[in-house]
């Protein structure tokens, strides 16, 4: 094996603000450590920026075009049938609570992530080498996992090491339950408690460690009142770490770090119901919205398409940019005209929304919110007063990324898995 073994932490929503502000006054002295050893860029998510599409990208190296999951909401055209990965416990509810969780927890991972696209743990358990992975919600590995619910009987197939809020454990580590209080950062206590379990025992060549709770803050108290709230938990999370290998030096000495956060968030205070827009196309259309991201799907047999149905939403101010495929051209429309996407201002948009395209889980039309808009979810739920993401725009897109001990570029979330890899020298 080349090089250290290495610690991929995910933190959930973070900002580049947020973390460049936590490591300068060394308001966070475990990032503040890390950033002191390493190096330090902005990086570019995926679109929609939602953690779903983000965390699949991440784990597989790949946009959603290849690893095809398109939204946190989506037409399962096959099944004929909403898919819904929890925006909301309205919108679980509303999507038909037990398939929700099915889909969630089971269907994403061994239905819905492309056979293709081959998982970060899949590709270093197959080398020999042993992955782990504590709470990331794409998790596909070849390891078969029965729950910890004892009624329930249906297998998970994860990392060697997978720990998946206390529903699979490949372990027993003593950690508390971590669906408590998720407020409060339970979620992100049991993966600390975790995280200490392994690196104690150095149970792993690659761990990916990731904490969810910044992002709960920063929807329910906008970016910035979440650094108030969660940011000395993420510190403690990743304190913890440290801690059990005896500290931040000795930790260094046995792992490499990728730090970085899945997409960005901004700050919204309206929001829209964007089916409405669509009344007068009902039956030829699905409208799957949910933070400040959209896809229209046109239902076979529909009288109209994707340039009738970007037209719809021309006065819309909730809507920004609309995004579609003509031939192989992606047209982007904005201020009620058609452009192409090279013309849009926002991090690596023409790469972004090609990959979003070629999604064959994709609507038809691609929807992006304005800055300060979200669109209410299934269950007619937003954060409006808080935080969102999804979008294009760059406050959505942009992420942190702090590299340790690990010679690599990297510039997208996509990046993150080939570095793994050609770190661990594993084709
Ligand atoms: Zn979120």
């Amino acid at each position: 094996m080349a090089g250290k073994k290495l610690v991929l932490i995910v933190v959930d929503g973070m900002t580049p603000d947020t973390f460049e502000r936590a490591v300068e006054g060394r308001r966070a002295p475990a990032l503040a450590f890390l950033a002191e050893h390493g190096a330090y860029r902005r990086g570019t998510s995926v679109f929609p920026s939602l953690t779903p599409v983000c965390l699949s990208s991440i784990a597989t190296g790949a946009g959603p075009g290849e690893h095809h999951i398109p939204h946190l909401v989506w037409w399962h055209r096959k099944e004929r049938r909403i898919v819904e990965y929890g925006s909301s416990f309205a919108a679980l509810r509303a999507a038909g609570m037990t398939q929700a969780i099915t889909d969630t927890i089971y269907n994403m991972n061994r239905r819905h992530l492309a056979a293709g696209a081959r998982t970060v743990y899949e590709a270093i358990d197959d080398a020999g080498l042993v992955s782990a992975a504590v709470n990331i919600t794409c998790y596909r590995g070849r390891t078969r996992y029965l729950p910890t619910l004892p009624w329930v009987t249906k297998p998970a197939y994860g990392p060697k090491r997978f720990f998946y809020y206390s529903l699979f454990e490949s372990d027993q580590t003593g950690a508390p339950l971590a669906v408590r209080n998720r407020a409060a950062g339970s979620t992100d206590a049991y993966a600390a408690a975790v995280g200490r379990w392994l690196v104690t025992r150095d149970g792993f060549d690659f761990l990916a460690y990731y904490l969810s709770d910044f992002d709960y803050a920063s929807h329910a108290h906008g970016p910035s009142g979440a650094e108030e709230v969660a940011l000395a938990r993420v510190d403690a999370a990743v304190g913890s770490l440290l801690d059990a290998a005896g500290g931040g030096d000795a930790f260094l000495e046995r792992y490499a770090v990728v730090l970085v956060s899945d997409h960005g968030q901004t700050i919204v205070d309206r929001f829209a119901q964007l089916e409405t827009m669509f009344s007068r196309f009902a039956g030829e259309v699905v409208v799957c919205a949910s933070n400040r991201a959209a896809q229209v799907y046109l239902l076979p047999g529909a009288r109209t398409d994707a340039a009738a149905l970007a037209r719809a939403l021309d006065s819309e101010p909730s809507v920004d940019v609309t995004l579609r495929l003509e031939g192989s051209e992606v047209i982007a429309r904005r201020d009620g005209s058609d452009g192409p996407v090279t013309q849009l201002e926002y991090p690596d948009a023409a790469e972004r929304a090609r990959s979003a395209l070629a999604n064959p889980n994709a609507g038809e039309l691609l929807v992006s919110a304005a800055e300060g808009w979200e669109f209410a979810d299934l269950g007619g739920r937003h954060h409006a007063g808080g935080g969102s993401h999804g979008s294009l725009v760059e406050g959505d897109s942009l992420v942190p990324v702090l590299t340790v001990g690990i010679d690599a570029e990297i510039a997208r979330i996509t990046d993150v898995t080939p570095a793994v890899l050609t770190h661990f020298d594993v084709s």
